[in-house]
């Protein structure tokens, strides 16, 4: 399919797919093809996309960093299993995911767990069948950790998560200095080092950092990371020693709507050396494994969301399909998740590809207005059985989405792989209500 600038959606979807004929091919596998064999609503992740992506992003951080995977973006096992494969270590907010993580093979010391209200049993749970990193938010975990610490006669690895300053701001950055949830404020952390010191069963390993998501700017990601370092720098010259950890967060952006573009991964290299010389420069900080934890761009551009049209109507001048997939399973792509100003995701046609272009407002089969996936999209002429695929939604899709509201299906989930598909989560109801006797 040509891309002609008119078409630019489509083109991102020749980048991250390919387009055979008329129909839209995921890993080998014509899309219309799956929805045949497992009925939609659908995500279909390709497996090669996500290695490509892991890749990509190593080969970028080179010599600075690892790379964690954020297991919230998509915690389906069968994703998990691929970084764990590739080798990456996951960032965990609960201990179901720390559940997923140990059954996609992660060792217990490459996971980190994080979280602003992390239960005391799942403290313990995680304590219990080992764990990388504790990152503390609270001055109340700080007491609950050294409490299960002397029950279980462990000594817990933690990291301090670190708002920072107001300082922060500068250039093109834009970090910190807002009250927040997360972590402590940079401005106290001389009383949560002594609180820390106060507790033998705590080992102080790092700092942890994260401050805002969705950058695309190389830029502004690498100074959130200088600023990163030179706080670990201040703060190992507190403690009066070397940290052994720096985890400078996620937050990695993909592109979604017109006008934006991904994360420029050669500009970040040439930047990743800058700081490579300044941890060097920094006896304190110099042999500390530094880690980044990103979940969007490792997990979304390798995603689709599926769905196939019910109805085509008209309104008033406006043409609408009317799709059996809505905001019910990608919040996101509706702009309901937290988004200010509603764009569209990028989103094609899967079947009729070739035909004329016809604008259409996409919406899902909920009885709501904000069950709209796309105003006024380049779509061709489809008709009622035909499929539409949203892009870009491997990440923040099914588990981020109010899958109970009007009782329709859950989606099902695949991963294409070597050109064999596999059902990796099966279409079905939201938790069955118990009925009373
Ligand atoms: C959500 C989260 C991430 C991943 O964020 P992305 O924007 O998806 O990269 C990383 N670390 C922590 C602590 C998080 O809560």
């Amino acid at each position: 399919m040509a891309d002609d600038g008119r078409h630019g959606l489509a083109g991102l979807a020749v980048s991250l797919f390919t387009v055979e004929g008329d129909a839209l091919v995921v890993g080998g596998v014509p899309v219309s093809q799956l929805a045949e064999t497992y009925d939609t609503p659908l995500f279909v992740y390709d497996a090669a996309g996500l290695r490509r992506g892991y890749r990509a992003l190593v080969e970028a951080v080179l010599g600075l960093a690892e790379v964690f995977y954020s297991i919230k973006a998509n915690p389906n096992p069968a994703i998990v299993r691929v970084f764990v494969e590739e080798g990456a270590g996951l960032e965990i907010a609960s201990a179901a995911e720390y559940e997923v993580a140990r059954g996609a093979g992660a060792r217990s010391d490459r996971i980190l767990f994080a979280g602003p209200g992390k239960r005391a049993d799942e403290l313990r749970h995680v304590v219990d069948h080992g764990i990388g990193e504790i990152h503390i938010e609270s001055f109340g975990e700080i007491e609950h950790l050294a409490a299960i610490g002397c029950a279980l006669s462990a000594t817990i690895p933690v990291a301090i998560r670190i708002n920072p300053s107001a300082a922060a701001q500068g250039g093109a950055m834009r970090m910190g200095g807002k009250p927040s949830p997360f972590g402590f404020d940079e401005e106290e952390i001389d009383s949560v080092l002594a609180a820390i010191a106060a507790q033998p069963r705590l080992d102080l390993r790092g700092i942890h950092l994260f401050a805002g998501t969705q950058i695309l700017d190389a830029e502004v990601l690498a100074s959130q990371w200088g600023y990163g370092l030179q706080l670990a720098g201040r703060v190992a010259r507190r403690l009066g020693r070397p940290l052994a950890t720096i985890d400078l967060g996620g937050g990695l952006g993909i592109p979604y709507f017109a006008g934006e573009t991904a994360l420029d991964l050669g500009r970040l290299r040439e930047r990743v050396g800058d700081l490579i010389a300044l941890v060097r420069d920094e006896p304190l900080i110099r042999d500390a494994r530094i880690m980044i934890e990103p979940g969007r761009f490792l997990a979304g551009p390798a995603g689709i969301y599926v769905a196939r049209v019910l109805a085509v109507k008209a309104s008033r001048g406006t043409r609408f399909l009317v799709t059996d997939g809505g905001m019910h399973h990608h919040l996101a792509a509706s702009g309901n998740l937290g988004q200010v100003i509603k764009r569209d995701y990028p989103i094609v046609a899967a079947t009729g590809l070739s035909r004329p272009i016809q604008r259409a407002t996409l919406v899902g089969p909920l009885c709501t207005p904000l069950d709209t996936l796309a105003r006024q999209a380049e779509l061709p002429d489809l008709r009622p059985g035909e499929l539409v695929a949203i892009l870009q939604s491997g990440a923040y899709g099914l588990t981020a989405s109010p899958v109970g509201f009007l009782s329709h299906p859950t989606p099902a989930e695949l991963i294409v792989d070597g050109g064999e598909a596999s059902l990796i989560r099966r279409r079905g109801t939201f938790a069955a209500p118990i009925a009373l006797p």
